[in-house]
């Protein structure tokens, strides 16, 4: 069986975003054929519209991100298949685009694989548009991520969240 590293992005903005997001994370390492290999810091990001004409709610509450890196034996469509599954769990409602979300998982890169299907898309077509996904991506996989592509993405407002004290 080939293991492939595969990174996936985080996100939540609602309930207790914070904690879905560490949950969410230790659920990735408990996949079938797949162990977390590295999870980022979370951080806090202001929400952004997908689509910049149309402004995000002033009430829309921050988000929680962070990136993991796992090692998986499942397939890219698969490990979408199970994405969406802890999605749904976390009790995910899309009623309209950019709408707050208990859980948000999105496939960022799956080894070296180009794919582009009406299910997938790899890499992330928006990954490197975005803070919340370059900063938490670099912290972990600095050679990924390059330094002009931070630099692009500079202007958006992201703050590293100190551990939890346990
Ligand atoms: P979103 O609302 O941002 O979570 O988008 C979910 C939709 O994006 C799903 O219908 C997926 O099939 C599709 N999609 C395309 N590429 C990806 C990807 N790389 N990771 C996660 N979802 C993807």
């Amino acid at each position: 069986m080939a293991l492939v590293t595969a990174y996936i992005a985080i996100g939540a903005n609602l309930g207790q975003a914070r904690l879905s997001v560490q949950q969410a994370m230790q659920a990735l390492g408990q996949l079938p054929l797949t162990r977390l290999i590295h999870g980022s810091s979370l951080y806090r990001t202001a929400p952004i519209a997908s689509d910049p004409s149309r402004p995000t709610s002033a009430t829309s509450p921050d988000f929680i991100n962070a990136v993991a890196a796992i090692e998986t034996g499942l397939t890219a469509p698969d490990l979408l298949l199970h994405l969406q599954a802890l999605e749904l769990a976390a009790g995910r409602e899309r009623p309209y685009p950019d709408a707050p979300r208990t859980l948000d998982l999105d496939i960022l890169l799956y080894g070296s694989a180009q794919m582009d299907s009406a299910q997938l898309v790899i890499p992330h077509p928006r990954m490197t548009q975005r803070a919340f996904v370059l900063v938490p991506l670099a912290e972990i996989a600095p050679a990924l991520v390059t330094s002009a592509q931070l630099a692009a993405v500079a202007h958006q407002s992201i703050e590293k969240l100190l551990p939890a004290v346990s």
